[in-house]
């Protein structure tokens, strides 16, 4: 099939979730996981892919032990297949204690943020677009200004059980939360009583030039998600809860049939396995340090674009016209990049990409934008 013929059975064949315009056939290089997870997955496919959570296996506790040794902070994890599952279980976690806390369930969470699309973690999301037409919506959700800890204190009632929020909101538009706002938001959870949850779907895993995005922050959550690129390309999910909540959840009271299941710990420990022996935390703070830089070159060679802002490899553009244009015109010329919100190009490169390649995108991209805007 060609390019049109590919959209156009898309359109026919698949659910309008989603508008694809660039058609991708292969990958090569690039890819965080390359070639040791591809084997750790064919070998784990050899031996077991699947078994019911009644029965223990070596992977799920050795990346369990893993992801709290990462994260410091010394609990449990819980491990289910996507992002939204990993929040819906981080907001179950905090009203079951809640429940027996003061009979407190309201979660506050962040305008702009972006936290899944199940019922519950639609409720979550702070942003109307992706709520719209799905009322009634779960009770128990209260909003909040991100990055202004008075608006976050205005909206904490007797009933509030946590907070919830991203170090680096990604959907609402590469926000980087400020220390202010992060220590702020710790110092209200421990004086009255809060859950700190950090979603991390989105900037964890390296992203950030660190494991997770909130530890560029001098403070560390109560519970913290992880999804996304966790097992680098197999669907997985993980809530990871420090030790005062790490027996919350007790048998039976939350579950998931696939959740951490040999063939996805398998992917999950590889992938985290190369990104310690090609020390990509280090190489995407480098890389992002690169990127930025000539982004913001970008911005003072053209008024056309307003801001860049993110951290490590998770960057935006902020773009006074409509950023689909940018986003159009880069994968025009070759770069593949996507929009995070009306205003913003956001870059998520692989934490493995190579530095000329990174520069032949600058390029490329360069040429573009004197394209569109020169
Ligand atoms: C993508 C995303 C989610 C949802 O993850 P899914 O695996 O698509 O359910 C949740 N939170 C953030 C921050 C995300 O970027």
């Amino acid at each position: 099939m060609n390019k049109t013929e590919i959209i156009d059975a898309y359109k026919q064949y698949l659910m309008p979730t989603y508008a694809p315009e660039v058609v991708l056939e292969k990958g090569k290089g690039s890819k965080v996981f390359g070639v040791d997870g591809v084997k750790a997955i064919q070998e784990q496919a050899e031996k077991l892919v699947h078994c019911s959570n009644l029965f223990a296996h070596e992977g799920q506790v050795k990346l369990a032990q893993k992801l709290v040794e990462i994260s410091g902070l010394g609990g449990k994890a819980f491990f289910c297949n996507s992002g939204a599952e990993a929040n819906e279980a981080a907001i179950k976690l905090a009203r079951r204690w809640g429940s027996q806390n003061g009979g407190r369930y309201e979660i506050v969470t962040m305008r702009n943020s972006f936290h899944g699309r199940t019922l519950a973690t639609i409720t979550a999301t702070g942003q109307d677009w992706c709520q719209q037409g799905y009322e009634p919506l779960p009770v128990g959700f209260a909003y909040a200004n991100f990055n202004d800890i008075e608006s976050v204190k205005a909206a904490v009632t007797d009933k509030t059980v946590a907070i919830m929020l991203e170090a680096v909101q990604g959907e609402g538009g590469v926000n980087p939360a400020t220390e202010e706002f992060m220590a702020g938001v710790r110092a209200l959870c421990d004086e009255k009583n809060l859950i700190m949850i950090c979603d991390e779907v989105q900037c964890g895993m390296g992203r950030t030039g660190k494991w997770w995005g909130w530890q560029n922050y001098s403070v560390k959550p109560d519970l913290f998600t992880s999804a996304k690129s966790l097992a680098d390309g197999v669907p997985m999910g993980a809530l990871i809860a420090n030790a005062k909540f790490a027996d919350v959840f007790v048998l039976g009271s939350h579950a998931s049939t696939f959740g951490g299941n040999p063939l996805a710990c398998a992917a999950a420990l590889a992938t985290i396995g190369v990104i310690e022996k090609e020390k990509l935390l280090d190489a995407a703070a480098k890389k992002g340090e690169m990127l930025k830089a000539a982004l913001q070159a970008f911005a003072e060679k053209y008024d056309q674009i307003l801001d860049v802002r993110g951290l490590g490899l998770m960057l935006g553009m902020v773009t006074e016209g409509a950023a689909k244009d940018v986003v159009q015109a880069f994968a025009d010329g070759g770069v593949l990049t996507c929009t995070a919100g009306a205003h913003v190009v956001r870059f998520l490169p692989p934490l493995s990409i190579r530095e000329d390649h990174l520069e032949e995108a600058v390029e490329m991209m360069g040429d573009s934008l004197d394209e569109l805007f020169g």
